[in-house]
């Protein structure tokens, strides 16, 4: 472990060679904070295989912090997931965000040979023993589709019990449901890390949106100040990394194992709350 708390930041792959270019940029600004690793995310049903494997290998081997594919089951047969593995271990990469993934409207959710991100856990250490260490998803608000809370955290659990060896949360503005969510699933007798995922404020319309698909609440004094703020960028920028800043001393100090950052391909976001923190790196 490179910092005093597990730091980890996530990408997504990108379309353009340009784009790409600006997020290798990006990756070797935030490499010198010395993060534990980098994840790239991965279009579910498979959408984005290729650009996903190519930017994992050269975060790894060009930009030298070790970087974990994201890898979702939804919409992929198992010979897919499998060739994929493979890849990913003859190239030396050592952890995998496993998911069951959301596809595109369209597409149907029962393709795929593997219904929900428990059957991927066990899949990937029915392949590769414990190659990997696994990270799966944690939600401290809720899955958006899960029946009620209690059902989702029974479902949380499974994934630990298949060989999950840490989870990253959906994003919330709330450290107590963090909190709450962490103190429940321990009473179920999971005992794995579960960092934070923490996204950065830097644009409301956007947020609002996209908290809504995803089912993170944005509480009411938080949005009213955003929305007040309307287009003065500044002032949003500014507010959020305050707003943020102070949730992670919050979860820090509660004793939240790390931090993963939701980047969004930016720097600037992610470290102005990590210089906040004040941690040594
Ligand atoms: P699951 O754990 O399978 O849960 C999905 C739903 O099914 C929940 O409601 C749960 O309660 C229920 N459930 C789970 N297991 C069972 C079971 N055995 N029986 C019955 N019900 C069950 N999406 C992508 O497409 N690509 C990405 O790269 C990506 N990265 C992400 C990274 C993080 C850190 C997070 C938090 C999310 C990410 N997502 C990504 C989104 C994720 O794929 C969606 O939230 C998806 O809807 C659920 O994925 P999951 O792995 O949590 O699924």
């Amino acid at each position: 472990m490179s910092q005093d708390r597990p730091l980890s930041f996530e990408f997504f792959p990108t379309k353009t060679d340009a784009g790409h270019e600006k997020l290798m940029g990006v990756a070797r600004q935030l490499a010198a904070y010395k993060p534990d690793f980098f994840s790239c995310t991965y279009g579910a049903g498979g959408s984005t295989r290729d650009r996903t494997l190519n930017t994992v290998l050269q975060l790894e081997n060009e930009v030298n912090v070790p970087a974990a594919p994201h890898l979702s089951c939804v919409g992929d047969s198992k010979q897919d997931l499998r060739g994929l593995l493979d890849q990913y271990k003859a190239a030396g990469i050592k952890r995998i965000v496993a998911l069951r993934g959301d596809l595109p409207s369209g597409m149907g959710m029962s393709s795929g040979e593997l219904r929900h991100a428990n059957d991927l856990v066990e899949f990937i250490r029915a392949e590769t023993g414990d190659h990997f260490h696994i990270e799966v998803a944690a939600y401290p608000e809720m899955h958006p589709q899960a029946r009620n809370f209690e059902d989702d955290l029974v479902n949380f659990a499974r994934k630990a019990n298949a060989g999950a060896s840490s989870a990253i949360t959906q994003y919330f503005f709330n450290a107590d449901s963090y909190f709450y969510f962490v103190e429940r699933v321990q009473k179920l007798g999971v005992n794995i890390p579960i960092v934070p995922g923490i996204m950065p404020i830097t644009n409301y319309s956007k947020l609002a949106r996209f908290s809504d698909a995803c089912g993170a609440e944005i509480p009411r004094w938080v949005r009213k100040q955003l929305e007040a703020y309307g287009d003065d960028v500044k002032s949003i920028q500014t507010f959020g990394e305050q707003v943020i800043t102070q949730m992670c001393e919050r979860l820090l100090q509660g004793g939240a194992p790390g931090l993963h950052f939701y980047t969004l391909n930016q720097a600037e976001p992610s470290l102005a709350v990590w210089n906040n923190l004040k941690l040594s790196s």
